[in-house]
């Protein structure tokens, strides 16, 4: 029997990774093997040592990747699934390619990085200290990716194919519709990647990509994910707030530091900054966008007009690109990242990782922290176990560089830019199925927000939910 099983973001938000094997084919071989995602385990460490296990198949017999969108909790161990020997193609669009293209690199370099500190420092077990891989083996990685345009039908194997249909989530990420054979029957299994928000409305403001997913699905098996599963984004318009929290840090002459995705979220933050700027709601102060990805990412939001909603590409018309801004700064190198900390003007500076896990944020925050003039503003989610949660959960102090930071800039936290839909947007999506999955698993979330919406859906829709497990193998039936 044909089954399904989930490797990753089962039980947490990270390390996306859910292995289809048909277990037999035509001639009685062994069966074909494709992984949906690849993604990088973050947050607390039990689930990062998992970032050096092996897969229970080794990554030699996997015969394909379908990868939903660029995140790196999506994609973020392709790297290391080809370092372990995986020759077959990565599917994926155009603009999750361009992304990739971006974000894996980077992601290799910070590894190198990582390991780096860790043998200067003696803080490892492991002497010395490896990547989990190197910025070249992340580059090695992209020569396998394979372009598929939303909405046309590849075929992977005779029992096999998918198509790519919109997720609205970030720029280029759709859901993967896979057609399963199995004893001369077809079965569709939906596999949701990350959903973004149903509705583009003024709550959730700036939105650079589809509003809402694609309508009028069905499945046979469904694997959704769960990460708003117990919470619900506020229906207010977070610019009057954003703009009063703005305006008092620049009174008290301190500066906003914004722990974000260079993909996607910092774009969609940077359109709001200057519109509130050019509406006079907000002084004209600097802004830094602190990530050499951010910049890279800007051009290839430019390229990729035909994924803009009305109003992002009514923005886009009015202002033109962010990198031509008066104002606004994109710092590519180190050198021009240390520099901003010798500035001590009211400015707003937007940094990666954005649950500050790593990446240039740390030194802004490391430096910015003790400060109670400063202010430091969350504008996504934070894992557990993450940073950007120990700060946002109002800690005294936290480790970064290997020292305790204490924390007494104010901070705050904005929910509206969230690019996940919450549970009243996913039951409005999940309405507009043509007829009930017979077996949806939830993945990609906490376990209380995972079993919350279990729960939810079998009340409001009847549907058979469960939750999936972390390992479990599931059968196609
Ligand atoms: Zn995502």
């Amino acid at each position: 029997m044909p089954y399904i099983q989930f490797l990753g973001a089962a039980g947490t938000v990270t390390g996306s990774k859910h292995l289809i094997n048909t277990t037999y084919d035509a001639s009685g071989k062994q069966g074909f093997q494709v992984l949906i995602d690849c993604g990088l385990f973050q947050g607390p460490k039990e689930w990062r040592e998992r970032n050096w296990q092996d897969t229970p198949v080794p990554a030699r017999e996997i015969d394909a990747v379908v990868l939903t969108h660029a995140h790196l909790d999506h994609c973020g161990w392709l790297p290391r699934l080809v370092k372990e020997g995986f020759r077959g193609p990565i599917y994926a669009t155009p603009a999750t390619i361009d992304l990739c293209s971006v974000v894996l690199p980077d992601s290799g370099h910070l590894q190198e990085e990582d390991a780096e500190f860790h043998n200067k420092k003696g803080t490892s077990k492991h002497s010395p200290a490896l990547p989990l891989y190197t910025l070249e083996e992340a580059q090695d990685c992209l020569k396998s990716f394979k372009p598929v345009e939303v909405e046309t039908t590849t075929q992977l194997c005779p029992e096999l194919s998918f198509r790519f249909v919109r997720a609205a989530h970030i720029l280029g990420s759709c859901m993967a519709e896979v057609e399963l054979k199995t004893n001369g029957q077809a079965r569709r299994l939906l596999f949701t990647g990350d959903i973004g928000r149903v509705r583009d409305s003024q709550v959730a403001p700036g939105k650079v990509v589809h509003s809402g997913p694609q309508e009028g699905e069905s499945a046979d098996l469904l694997v959704m994910e769960s990460t708003y599963g117990n919470r619900q984004h506020p229906d207010t318009d977070p610019r009057p707030e954003l703009a009063r929290l703005i305006r008092q840090t620049v009174e008290r002459g301190g500066t906003v530091v914004v722990p974000a995705f260079a993909v996607e979220r910092t774009q969609k933050f940077v359109f709001i900054l200057k519109a509130l700027m050019e509406s006079g709601q907000i002084p004209r102060i600097p802004v830094t966008c602190d990530s050499p990805m951010a910049i890279k990412a800007v051009e290839i939001y430019m390229k990729h007009s035909e994924e803009y909603t009305p109003r992002a590409a009514e923005l886009i018309r009015k202002y033109g690109s962010p990198t031509e801004w008066p104002g606004f700064t994109f710092a590519l190198t180190a050198e021009q990242s240390k520099k901003i900390n010798d500035s001590q003007f009211p400015s707003v500076i937007i940094s990666s990782s954005g649950m500050a896990t790593g990446g240039r944020i740390l030194h802004h925050l490391a430096q910015r922290l003790p400060d109670p003039r400063n202010l430091v503003l969350f504008i996504g989610f934070q894992a557990p176990g993450t940073r950007g949660a120990t700060i946002k959960e109002g800690a005294s102090e936290v480790k970064i560089f290997g020292e305790f930071i204490p924390i007494r800039a104010q901070v705050a936290a904005l929910e509206q830019f969230s690019d996940h839909a919450d549970p009243p947007e996913l039951l409005e999506w999940l309405h507009t199925f043509t007829s009930q999955p017979g077996v949806t698993y939830l993945v990609h979330g906490e376990p209380q927000a995972s079993s919350q919406l279990r729960d939810l859906m079998k009340k409001e829709l009847g549907w058979n939910v469960q939750v999936a497990a972390y390992m479990e193998k599931v059968e196609v039936k």
